[in-house]
Order: C-alpha cells, then sequence, then structure tokens
C-alpha cells in the first residue's frame, strides 16, 4: 500500500486546505509526510497491483472488500553494507498505525491439524488446534465520490486456553509462552518474488488469510437479505450472484476446498450443488508463467495440517479426471498433465490447476501473457473450456502515480484537458493535439528537470551522493531477478564505460544510471548481482576519465514511498526482461505516465504500451517470444555471442578476471560461470540488440526538443494502463457489477436543525 496520509487527502480533495491549515502551524506538510512509514506488505507488483485495485473499486463505486494479512513485519527494509544487501526487520507498527481500527467484534476462529471423522452424516473435522483471526480495518476512501471501502486485514490471536486444555496442563508459564507459536502466523511476510518456497508457516498463512475471509463473507451473506432459511437451514442458491471472490495468483486457492467443506460439512448442501455454487463464486488471476513460481504443495503436509481439504481435493479431482475421461478415452497422458495431483517423487498438488477447475473464469494479465497462459502453460485446459480464458490487462491508479507523485505534470495536463482525465485517463489523448505546442513542450521538459532536481537533493541530502541534474536518468527499479535481467544492463554501463575509457574525447551523451530493488533473502544469485553492481559503480564512479559522463547509483530499498520520488525523475525506463517473462509488468505504466521513454523487450504490457503509442515511440529491442522460442529449439549457446561481439567478451573478462572486484579476484565467478552455462535468461543473446538500441537512445536525447515531443505521445497514450479501466473490465466480464459514478452526499453536510448533535455542537 505504500503511504496513506497523502492519498487520503487527495481522495477527500483536502490535499490544499491541509496544506495550509499546517502551514499556518509553522509546520511543512511534506516534511510531516515522510515521517510515515510505508505498508509495505507485499513483495512487488503482484500486492502494489491489488492497492491499485482497492483505490480503482473504491472510485468506481463498487461494493468491494481488499483481505491479506496484517504482518507484523512487512518486507525487510535493505541496507547496503560494502556494496552487500543486509536485510533489517521492518517493524513497521512500532510508533502505532493510524490508519486501522481493531474490530474485535468480528473475531474469527481458524482451524487447523486434527483428523477426519467420517459417519453417515458426513465428514467432521475434530481435534484441530484453533487460532483467532482479529481483523483491523483500513479505509479505503474513493477518488472525490465520498465513497469508503475496507480494507480487512487478519492478525493471528493464540485463544485464551490455547495449550492449557490439554497435553500442557500443569506448565502454566510455558503455555503462556508458547501461545507465540499461534500468534507467528501473522509475523512476517515471505519475502520470495515470484518464487514458491514450500515451508509449513507459508501454507499455514495462506489458509488462515482465506478460513477467516469466507466465515466473514458467509457470515455477511446470512446477515443480508439474500440469506434467506427455508425453516432449518440458509438458502445459498443465490449466493454466486451476491459474491464474487477474485484469487489473486493461487496464494490464496484453498479457498476453494474450504467453501466447499462449509457447503458440503457444515451446511450439508449436496457436493453437486456445492461444486457449482463455488465454482460461480470464484475467478483466479494468473500473474506468472515461471515454473520456479508455480505452488506445488506436498501432500503429506496439507494431510498433516489441513486433512479434510485434502480429500475434498482428491474428491475434486477424481470428478474432474472421471470428466476429462469421459471425453478423451484412452488418453492417459492427458490425465497425467491435467490432475490437481503430480505423482513421481514426492506428490504435490498443483495450484493453479485446482484454481483453474474451481473457478468460472481464468485471467491472464496481459494480451501477451493470457496469450501464453491459453495456449502453452494451461494448453489442454483451454482446449476443455475455451471460453473460461480471458485477459485483464493490469493498470495503475492515476491518483497515487500522477497526481500524489507528480504534481507539477499533473497541473500541466489538467490546464491543457481539465480535470476529469483523471477519473478517465483515456482523455490523455486530447494531448496529441499539442505535441507541436512549443510552449507546452517546454513547460513539459520544465516539470522534468523540476523533478530531477528534487530527486537530485534529496540523494545528496540522504545518501550523500552527487548526481548531475543534466543528465539522462537512466532507471531501472524493481524486485532483483534474473529474468529481469539487471545484468544486461551491468553489461550495458560496463560497455560505456570502456567506451569512455579508450576515446576520452569523443562526444558522450552524460547518463546516471540508477538500479533499485530488493533480493530475496535467500536468493543467491540476486544478491550478486546487487554485489556487482555496486563494483562496477565503485570503478565508474571514482574514475577521473570517466568524470561526470557516466555515474552510476545503486538505489537503496526501494519501495512504493521511493518509487514516488524516482519515477517522476526519470528519462528513461529499463523493461528489459526475456520476452515471455515479465507477465504485465506495471512500473513500466508507472513510467509511461509520468514521461519517461520506454527502452523494452517485446514482453508484457510493454507490447500493449507500444500498440497504444506506436512501436516508434518507444525503444524496443531484442528477441520476441517467437525468437526465443526457436533459439531454444536450436539450443541456446552464451560461447558463441562472447566470440562474436568483442565488446560482450571485453565486459565478461573484466568482470570474470576481478577488475571490478580487486581484492577478491574471483568474486563473480559463479555470476559468469551462470551467463555462459546456465542462463535461462539469454542475457549474451540480447546485448547487442540493446547496446545498439542504447546508442539509439542516446543520440535523441542530444536533441531535448525531439525528445519532449516522443515523451508527450507517450503520456498521450497512456490512458489504457489506469487501473479503473482495469477494474472496469473484471466488473463487466468476470464479477457482472455496475460501477457507478454517482457521487454520493457528504456525510458530514449540515441536516435538520440540532438532531444528531453532539453536546459540545458538533455533527454526531
Ligand atoms: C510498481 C512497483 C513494482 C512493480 O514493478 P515492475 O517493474 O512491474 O516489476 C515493484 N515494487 C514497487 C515498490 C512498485 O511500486
Amino acid at each position: 500500500m505504500g503511504r496513506t496520509l497523502q492519498n487520503t487527502m487527495i481522495n477527500l480533495g483536502l490535499q490544499n486546505a491541509c496544506d495550509e491549515a499546517v502551514y499556518q502551524l509553522g509546520l511543512d506538510m511534506e516534511e510531516l509526510e515522510e515521517i510515515e512509514e510505508d505498508a509495505g506488505l507485499g513483495n512487488g507488483g503482484l500486492g502494489r497491483l491489488a492497492a491499485c485495485f482497492l483505490d480503482s473499486m473504491a472510485t468506481l463505486g463498487l461494493a468491494a472488500y481488499g483481505y491479506g494479512i496484517r504482518y507484523e513485519y512487512g518486507i525487510f527494509n535493505q541496507k547496503i553494507r560494502d556494496g552487500w544487501q543486509v536485510e533489517e526487520a521492518d517493524d513497521w507498527l512500532r510508533h502505532g498505525n493510524p490508519w486501522e481500527k481493531a474490530r474485535p467484534e468480528y473475531m474469527l476462529p481458524v482451524h487447523f491439524y486434527g483428523r477426519v471423522e467420517h459417519s453417515a452424516t458426513g465428514a467432521k473435522w475434530v481435534d484441530t488446534q484453533v487460532v483467532l483471526a482479529l481483523p483491523y480495518d483500513t479505509p479505503v476512501p474513493g477518488y472525490m465520490n465520498n465513497t469508503v471501502n475496507t480494507m480487512r486485514l487478519w492478525s493471528a490471536r493464540a485463544p485464551n486456553d490455547f495449550n492449557l486444555r490439554d497435553f500442557n496442563v500443569g506448565d502454566y508459564i510455558q503455555a503462556v509462552l508458547d501461545r507465540n507459536l499461534a500468534e507467528n502466523i501473522s509475523r512476517v511476510l515471505y519475502p520470495n518474488d515470484n518464487f514458491f518456497e514450500g515451508k509449513e508457516l507459508r501454507l499455514k498463512q495462506e489458509y488462515f488469510v482465506v478460513a477467516a475471509t469466507l466465515q466473514d463473507i458467509i457470515r455477511r451473506f446470512k446477515a443480508s437479505k439474500f440469506g434467506s432459511t427455508d425453516s432449518v437451514r440458509t438458502v445459498f442458491d443465490s449466493f454466486p450472484d451476491q459474491v464474487a471472490i477474485q484469487l489473486n495468483d493461487t496464494h490464496p486457492a484453498m479457498a476453494i476446498p474450504e467453501l466447499m467443506r462449509i457447503f458440503v460439512d457444515i451446511e450439508k448442501l449436496p457436493w453437486n450443488k456445492a461444486w457449482d455454487i463455488t465454482k460461480r463464486t470464484f475467478a483466479y488471476t494468473n500473474h506468472t508463467v515461471l515454473p520456479e513460481a508455480l505452488e506445488r504443495w506436498p501432500v503429506d503436509l496439507v494431510e498433516k495440517l489441513l486433512p479434510r481439504h485434502l480429500q475434498i481435493i482428491y474428491e475434486i479431482n477424481q470428478r474432474h479426471l472421471d470428466h476429462i475421461a469421459s471425453l478423451f478415452p484412452n488418453d492417459v497422458d492427458r490425465l497425467r498433465r491435467m490432475s490437481l495431483i503430480e505423482e513421481g517423487g514426492t506428490k504435490r498438488i498443483n495450484m493453479a490447476h485446482l484454481c483453474i477447475v474451481g473457478s468460472h473464469a481464468v485471467n491472464g494479465v496481459a494480451k501477451i501473457h493470457s496469450e501464453i497462459v491459453k495456449t502453452q502453460v494451461f494448453e489442454d485446459f483451454a482446449a476443455l473450456e475455451p471460453e473460461k480464458f480471458q485477459n485483464k490487462t493490469n493498470g495503475i491508479t492515476p491518483r497515487r502515480w500522477l497526481l500524489l507523485c507528480n504534481p507539477g505534470l499533473a497541473e500541466l495536463i489538467a490546464e491543457k484537458i481539465g480535470e476529469d482525465y483523471v477519473r478517465d485517463l483515456s482523455q490523455l489523448t486530447k494531448l496529441h493535439e499539442f505535441v507541436d505546442d512549443d510552449l507546452f513542450i517546454r513547460e513539459v521538459a520544465k516539470v522534468k528537470q523540476e523533478n530531477k532536481v528534487k530527486f537530485a537533493l534529496y540523494l545528496e541530502k540522504e545518501y550523500k551522493v552527487k548526481i548531475n541534474p543534466s543528465s539522462m536518468f537512466d532507471v531501472h527499479v524493481k524486485r532483483i531477478h534474473e529474468y529481469k535481467r539487471q545484468l544486461m544492463n551491468c553489461l550495458h554501463i560496463i560497455t560505456m564505460y570502456n567506451r569512455i575509457r579508450r576515446d576520452p574525447a569523443k562526444v558522450f551523451v552524460p547518463r546516471t544510471v540508477i538500479i533499485g530493488g530488493k533480493a530475496a533473502p535467500g536468493y543467491h544469485m540476486a544478491k550478486m548481482i546487487i554485489k556487482l553492481i555496486n563494483a562496477v559503480a565503485h570503478v565508474v564512479n571514482n574514475d577521473p576519465v570517466v568524470g561526470s559522463k557516466l555515474k552510476v547509483i545503486f538505489l537503496e530499498n526501494y519501495r512504493v514511498s521511493l518509487a514516488e520520488k524516482v519515477i517522476p525523475a526519470t528519462d528513461l525506463s529499463e523493461q528489459i526482461s526475456t520476452a515471455g517473462t515479465e507477465a504485465s509488468g506495471t512500473g513500466n505504466m508507472k513510467f509511461m505516465l509520468n514521461g519517461a521513454l520506454t527502452i523494452g523487450t517485446m514482453d508484457g504490457a510493454n507490447v500493449e504500451m507500444a500498440e497504444e503509442a506506436g512501436e516508434e515511440n518507444l525503444f524496443i529491442f531484442g528477441m520476441r517470444v517467437e525468437d526465443v522460442t526457436e533459439l531454444d529449439r536450436e539450443g541456446y549457446n552464451a560461447q558463441k555471442y562472447y566470440d562474436q561481439l568483442p565488446e560482450l567478451k571485453r565486459a565478461v573478462d573484466q568482470i570474470k578476471s576481478g577488475f571490478f572486484s580487486p581484492k577478491d579476484p574471483d568474486l563473480f565467478k559463479d555470476v559468469v560461470d551462470m551467463l555462459f552455462h546456465h542462463d535461462r535468461f539469454k542475457v549474451f543473446a540480447d546485448y547487442e540488440a540493446y547496446v545498439k538500441c542504447q546508442e539509439k537512445v542516446s543520440e535523441l536525447y542530444l536533441n531535448s526538443k525531439a525528445w519532449t515531443k516522443m515523451v508527450i505521445r507517450n503520456i498521450a497514450a497512456a490512458g489504457k494502463f489506469s487501473s479503473d479501466r482495469t477494474i472496469k473490465e473484471y466488473a463487466r466480464d468476470i464479477w457482472h457489477v455496475e460501477p457507478s459514478d454517482l457521487k454520493i452526499p457528504p456525510p458530514n453536510e449540515p441536516r435538520d436543525a440540532v438532531e444528531d448533535k453532539t453536546p459540545n455542537g458538533t455533527a454526531a
């Protein structure tokens, strides 16, 4: 979520009033805003997407809740020490959290472990351990519509009789200390981005949020006029008409067997009826096709923690396979491929398969990604139910990612096309009219320059590094991952460095290369990449021959509040993943909207950015998905590129020989070895096209007017990437609900006379 204060003032239309009031008190609003901690309750794009969706759903007047876990420790704070990443615990609640309200009246029990008893009346899950889920609500205000939705995050609490009832009777002190075991469930966010770690505590977290949330939803349904009762039991027929549950990746996949358990074991619905309602309730969004990211939980672990759910998953699978066998007789391999259970070695549950089978809609997050989902990764499922598969291209909220972070640009746009674009970003196309308007071009360039100066001052104040605000700000910020290819950027930096050294008199377009992002603490290669970037930065930044032509900055602790500072100051946005690996990206959209140009591959939403702005207005380079497939077929040989490209050879040799790590010449041996022998993301294959494309970037940057005109064409084409557009598509195609642009009356308008007044005269 990042910070809340400024976002709240903007969406309530109170920012100017608050700025003024605080100023009258002799304070500075920006300084106060900087005191707030980020709510860092996610890992990167996926969590931030959910945050943008909450803003859009409230702005579109949808009655929607965001559910999650109230982690006591969010994503770690990253420190850089001697060039290495060091993790520090994110104790974000230390000074309290004024935006949340505990709701103990809605606390709910969640069960774990135990065993299943079968009888004539059905299955019973018994002898369980209970953990309580305490909800905390945070308001989610819509933009200027007097609507406030709720984000409800669950915190784990031990019951007061925890460990005091049976086996631990007598050791009271130990029993109290052991309350931590239960409460550890919501202690800390697992810091992996795009990587599955099959730990028991993580599975507990996933079931915890799901079990609490479903009880909350069913309680609300039963309390509504739709949850009618036929003398004994609730009638659930209208449940899917009243409730839609969107699964954000497979992390909440256990919601599917959990809802079946509630319907079949507790509400006593027949299986077929329960399954029909369940399928019509859930929809699943796939966020990645990287095999190492797909959740495959070991059956043994699920059996121990959630024995009844395993039985239900087996039952779902049996019926699913029976159905396929009836359609495709004697196709054993198809049954193996489509099973929810993977055999061979450790038996595992394929959670994506469970989500596809248990949902009425499955979507990818950009056109190209949805195609890959449909035609490659889940090909067999699409053959079975083609109409289930959809695309919903991601988006970002223009409130946080323009109004809040770049007020100068937002105002300039408003001067030209009015303020309505904030709620209808497609109106940005009206800016096309001003592409040749010299005054507008100068004003856009001026806003960018002011943002750059402000960011340079921030870096100087907070990190004591000086950068040249007239150099090109070339920015690559996102989680550190091999597929995102920060290493290719690093090779380009080394190449530029070698060129300057070889011919110091030659014209060079000055650049400040800024790279930032967190490595998962257990991801060795990602941590080596950070160390390498810092080692290269040290050599480049201290070489007198280079001077101010080239500077390399590793931006420490990249997070939402830092993104809000660096993105408006960026000239060049790096979106250089191997084609077919980045599902969508949303960082790419933030940069486009804030007047940066993109250098990127035909991957994720970059493809649609090029489609919207015209490919000639982005710097697109390198292999397409088809080229990557073809190269895989013939066999990728990194050595070939190394042998044929002298500048690549030189850069790689320098890394290998210890040029950037003289005290430990073998430091980057593993990195170089990976690039030659097991680079799944083919860095060398795109190196030449990347470097050539970067030359074109530098050439255009020399012509400030032509550059800014291209920037304007990009901003004018960014309207599609509002998360308002994305949410309208989910609402129409999946949830079947109607957005509303009605501005409901404010709650504090003076009403009739004196009723509703407290003794001191303020409205109750
Ligand atoms: C937008 C955002 C991301 C996602 O960036 P990608 O480039 O799409 O991976 C990650 N982290 C933060 C802090 C963000 O704001």
